[in-house]
């Protein structure tokens, strides 16, 4: 096992690898930037070391910094967490080089997922659904209108280095093609530092379904079942459940099946997400793998009982599946909200001080932050204040218990998505199931007619 970890991250995600370090008795060692130097991951880990100024291009994202905190402390492994540098090829590279274990997927395997276009050919090659597309990289607006003519409109023009939501353009016809694809090629510069697109049929309707995996160094791979995620604002989720309502148990055992298969025949190792996109006709189609840690994945540790930090720590240590997690039992439903400091209305980002901060409780609730009372939310990062997580034996449980803890949750000081999140909550068509990913689309008007 480890003796000591460097946690390469920030905020609520930081803290839970805290929790989880301290449960395996290993030590941790926090980075901060200039503007967290007052946060919570930095109090609670056992050492912690400042890499530079609040931008994250300066600290989070600063390799050699990162590297060097982590030989003066002399850690084992480096925990990347979600976002910054988690599935930077280069940096888990650097990491070997330095004898420090990354804890995640080899840098091949990163370098694979980390292009879509690539990792969409794999795993149609090995026997996934993907989306209809393009061959690969379309290099100009020639190719465009050609593989556009194919796959028939509407498509949707997709960065390949793509992330976040960002890099995205649908295009309904052949005179919009030209136009989007420019824009689209120019906008993956700008936030990847590559332009290259590529082309996927736009699902009109479709539902966000992913598998949770975890893989072990010895070619074993295993699922843990889905995760819905259709609740969207910008290709963003706001609102995660497991199980699905959408999904039966046999196409659950189906597409599980075929998803373990193809990721042991890629070799995949660590925790990952394989991302899906459900039709209106039930049938459903890759579109990309996350291969790290997710912003969602508390609804799967919830219903099946399996930590799965802890298990991406043990995994990394060469441990076995089969004795990190056994034959886990799904029970259960989970829903989680993400409590973003934002407006509810227009999605306008609110960092700021918060003035009071008062957690639900109770039977079923899980809270995974690192705000306070007094704390702040810097403009710097993303907005994420906090994870709500509500278990329940049936999804009406958990519904009843995610309303009545959105209800007690207190944030003062910046505005925050919980209204947006409590309408949800009562709405007839999310208590149903009934929704894809426009769904908040159709809220905002007709909550605001
Ligand atoms: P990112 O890596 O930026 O998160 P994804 O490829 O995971 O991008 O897509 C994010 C979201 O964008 C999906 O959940 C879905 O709402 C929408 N989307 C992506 N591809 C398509 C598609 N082919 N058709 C319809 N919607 C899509």
């Amino acid at each position: 096992m480890f003796r000591k970890i460097l946690i390469a991250n920030r905020g609520e995600i930081a803290l839970r690898v805290i929790d989880a370090c301290k449960e395996l008795g290993i030590a941790t060692v926090a980075v901060y930037s200039e503007a967290d130097r007052n946060s919570l991951h930095v109090r609670f880990a056992d050492e912690a070391v400042c890499i530079g100024p609040a931008k994250s291009s300066e600290s989070y994202l600063n390799i050699p910094q990162v590297i060097s905190a982590a030989e003066i402390t002399n850690v084992d492994a480096i925990h990347p967490g979600y976002g910054f540098l988690s599935e930077n090829a280069n940096f888990a590279e650097v990491c070997e080089a330095s004898h420090i274990t990354f804890i995640g997927p080899s840098p091949d395997l990163l370098r694979m997922m980390g292009e879509k276009d690539q990792a969409r050919r794999e795993m149609a090659a090995a026997g996934v659904p993907v989306v209809p597309g393009s061959q690969g990289i379309v290099p100009d607006e020639t190719a465009a209108l050609a593989e556009a003519g194919r796959i028939k409109y509407p498509v949707i023009v997709k960065a390949s280095a793509g992330g976040g939501g960002r890099g995205m353009r649908v295009v309904r016809s052949e005179d919009e093609l030209p136009g989007a694809f420019g824009t689209a090629r120019n906008e993956a510069q700008q936030a990847f530092g590559v332009p290259d697109v590529y082309l996927e049929k736009f699902i009109e309707r479709p539902r966000h379904i992913e598998f949770q995996v975890l893989g072990d160094k010895h070619g074993k791979v295993m699922h843990l079942g889905e995760r819905e995620c259709s609740i969207q604002r910008r290709h963003q989720k706001l609102i995660e459940e497991s199980p699905s309502p959408a999904m039966d148990p046999r196409q659950r055992k189906e597409l599980g099946a075929r998803v373990v298969e193809a990721l042991e025949q890629i070799g995949y190792s660590s925790a990952g997400t394989v991302e899906f996109l459900m039709d209106e006709d039930g049938s459903i189609y890759f579109i990309e793998m996350n291969a790290r840690i997710q912003v969602e994945h508390p609804v799967t540790e919830m219903v099946t009982g399996v930590d799965l930090i802890k298990s991406q720590i043990r995994l990394a240590t060469g441990e076995k599946l089969a004795d990190v997690v056994g034959k886990p039992v799904t029970r259960g439903h989970a829903i989680e909200c993400r409590i973003n400091a934002e407006d509810p209305e227009t999605f306008v980002p609110s960092a700021g001080r918060i003035t009071v901060f008062r957690t639900p409780g109770g039977p079923g609730i899980r809270v995974d932050t690192a705000a306070h009372a007094d704390g702040v939310i810097p403009p710097y990062y993303d907005s994420l204040v906090a994870k709500l997580i509500a278990f329940g034996d049936t999804r009406a449980e958990s519904i009843a218990r995610m309303r009545r803890a959105l209800e007690m949750f207190v944030i003062e000081g910046i505005k925050t998505s919980i209204p947006l999140q409590r309408k949800i909550m009562a709405d007839v068509d999310f208590a149903e199931g009934r929704f894809d990913t426009h769904f908040l689309d159709r809220f905002a008007t007709s909550s605001a007619g």
